[in-house]
């Protein structure tokens, strides 16, 4: 029952609203599965089927013509696909009873009705403005439709701004701070939140941050923008070239801003299903069934202005991505044509290239999975790319989060300079199949030097969790190791002399593996001993080998690359925290706590 074929094709009239990813997917599919059906697009802008995920690119220069963006014209559409696309045509009212959409041709200035069988909603989200003032000012922008790109273009010649601001670390602001930065802008990003990109966890933006400070960008984090003023004001304390707009973030000082992307959010564009009295959901996106038909017959809603299930939570949540609204767009024209097909819910697959990093979540983070009050276990890792004796390895920064008590997979997220993409994807794979962290040990992938290691970073990752699943080692979190009370624990750093010059945690005691053998009775069995090392692969042999000669033993998940990330992020805050960790005032472990 969950995936039936189309047994039977019965010709419609399709109309769709909106004509750019779902919406051009469902009425390419429409068209494929039935010659004669009449199909309808409505699409306000003067442009369909454009690569809005490209238009970033566009305006950094990477992508040199705006003409590839632009993946089919209403001609091309009309010639492959006999598709009726009337572009500057906005749907501004339904009448679910008669069947009908009330239509505004915006140059001919006239409304007209259309009638259909099956109406399908692609209509997008909608980029947020909030009530800042100043907001609408000039120079300021949102970046959602060629239009915009066509705006931005012009100001950035008329102007020619060398200062900018990003409003908002989402997906989009990172990838214009980056395009801007290309193009010699100095650009700062603000954020009301403490860190950018909000699916993935706060030590996996740590690195993100890093990047983006690597690279001249400037980040104003945990700081909601309260208003935007006109240089006039500030010209005379600045005494340079009249800038666009000051920026007022928090109570930091104005940042100059000759340009500003809004990259806020967005929200699910629903003005017509409001107006249509469709059901809207608590997340507030257009509420559809199994099938992806709205509470009305014969009206059937994707994309962005949906809210989905996410399988692994059961919530729903909106999720705004190409993906997924490419597939939906596919199986609403077959349910409207016969089959009976279920959308399998939204995971949240995501990826982004930052300067010389990729970073990609899939899945649930550890915000999303306490929120929801499922049991979770985080283990963090750091391997290669591919075999480290071949050159031009990089390091992976992964973290993946699964159910401690039957494996499954839960959420991944990676950064790393290469290969983050196939081992996302991997993931992403692994969750939709509900494989668990045993599976993944098993998995057979592809391998030769060049490409990965024999144990792949998958590999590895399964076999480390299935290490925890099996009880041969439990973790601490580098969130923890600041709330370790001194009486418990002592933390032992096994790595090298070399790395421990470069940094340690404070108040470790130093044992090098190599030395464990001869040196662990210095450690008091009447605590709790945690071990770390670089990644959290060399603690745990460290471990293994303490609690074979019966000590408790936890392993800090990630070893120090994970806390000094973390760390990075509140340098002050960590010191304080370091300022109570257990060894410092305990002789027999604080006596390693120099080297
Ligand atoms: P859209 O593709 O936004 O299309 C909605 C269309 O409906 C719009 O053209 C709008 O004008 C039209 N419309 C709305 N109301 C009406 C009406 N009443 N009458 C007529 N027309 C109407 N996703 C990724 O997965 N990867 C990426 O790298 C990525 N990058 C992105 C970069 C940018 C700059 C942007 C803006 C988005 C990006 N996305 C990315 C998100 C992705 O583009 C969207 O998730 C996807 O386009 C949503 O498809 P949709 O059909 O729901 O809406």
């Amino acid at each position: 029952m969950k995936n039936t074929a189309i047994k039977e094709i019965t010709a419609k009239k399709i109309v769709i609203v909106g004509g750019v990813a779902g919406g051009m997917s469902a009425a390419a599919r429409a068209r494929r599965l039935s010659e004669q059906s009449e199909i309808i697009v409505f699409e306000r802008t003067a442009h369909v089927s454009y690569a809005n995920c490209g238009l970033p690119y566009y305006l950094g220069g990477e992508i040199k013509s705006q003409a590839k963006l632009l993946v089919a014209t209403p001609q091309d559409l009309k010639d492959k696909f006999n598709l009726d696309i009337r572009v500057k045509h906005e749907v501004i009212a339904i009448n679910k009873e008669a069947k009908t959409v009330t239509v505004r041709d915006i140059a001919a200035g006239r409304d007209y009705q259309e009638s259909y069988d099956d109406l399908i909603l692609s209509v997008g989200a909608a980029a947020l403005r909030p009530d800042i003032p100043g907001i609408d000012g000039p120079g300021r922008f949102v970046l959602r439709t060629i239009e915009d790109v066509a705006n931005i273009e012009n100001w950035i010649e008329q102007q020619k701004p060398s200062t900018a601001v990003i409003a908002g670390g989402g997906f989009i602001g990172l990838e214009m701070a980056e395009q801007l930065t290309k193009r010699g802008m100095a650009v700062t990003l603000v954020d009301n939140k403490e860190q950018v990109l909000s699916p993935i966890d706060i030590e996996m933006a740590a690195l993100v941050h890093s990047e983006l400070k690597t690279h001249g960008v400037k980040l104003l984090l945990g700081k909601p923008i309260v208003g935007f003023s006109q240089p006039e004001k500030y010209q005379a304390q600045e005494g340079s070239k009249p800038k666009s707009c000051w920026v007022h973030a928090g109570n930091e000082a104005p940042v100059a801003a000759d340009l500003v992307i809004l990259g806020m959010g967005v929200r699910a564009e629903t003005t017509l299903a409001k107006q249509a009295g469709l059901t809207i959901g608590e997340r507030g996106g257009i509420r559809v069934d199994s099938k992806l038909q709205s509470s009305a017959a014969n009206i059937w809603a994707v994309g962005d202005a949906i809210e989905v299930l996410n399988p692994i939570s059961q919530n729903w949540t909106l999720i705004a991505l190409g993906g997924p609204a490419n597939r939906q767009g596919r199986l609403v024209a077959e349910n409207i044509l016969g089959a009976k097909k279920t959308y399998q819910g939204t995971i949240g697959t995501a990826i982004l290239r930052i300067f010389d990093i990729t970073v990609a979540t899939v899945g649930l983070n550890q915000n999303q999975l306490i929120n929801s009050g499922r049991a979770f276990e985080a283990l963090h890792l750091h391997p290669t790319n591919h075999a480290s004796y071949y050159p031009g390895a990089t390091r992976l920064d992964i973290k993946v989060l699964f159910d401690p008590a039957s494996g499954q997979l839960l959420g991944a997220q990676i950064v790393g300079q290469d290969g983050v993409d196939k081992r996302i994807d991997v993931f992403a794979t692994a969750i939709k199949a509900g494989m668990t962290m045993r599976d993944l040990a098993e998995l057979e992938l592809a391998y030769a030097p060049p490409f990965g290691s024999a144990k792949d970073p998958i590999n590895l990752t399964g076999m480390a969790a299935t290490n925890i699943l099996d009880g041969l080692i439990s973790q601490v979190q580098w969130q923890e190791i600041g709330l370790l009370k001194d009486i418990e624990s002592c933390i032992v750093d096994v790595r090298t002399d070399g790395e421990r010059e470069r940094g340690y945690i404070p108040g470790s005691k130093h044992i090098p593996l190599q030395k464990l053998r001869q040196r662990y009775h210095e450690l008091p069995k009447d605590r709790m001993i945690i071990t770390y090392c670089q990644s959290g692969q060399r603690s745990y042999n460290a471990a293994r080998f303490l609690q074979q000669h019966g000590y408790t033993v936890k392993n800090l998940s990630g070893g120090y690359l994970t806390w000094h990330a973390a760390e990075s992020l509140n340098s002050e805050k960590a010191n304080n925290l370091v300022q109570t960790l257990p060894c410092l005032s305990q002789s027999d472990c604080s006596a390693g706590a120099k080297k």
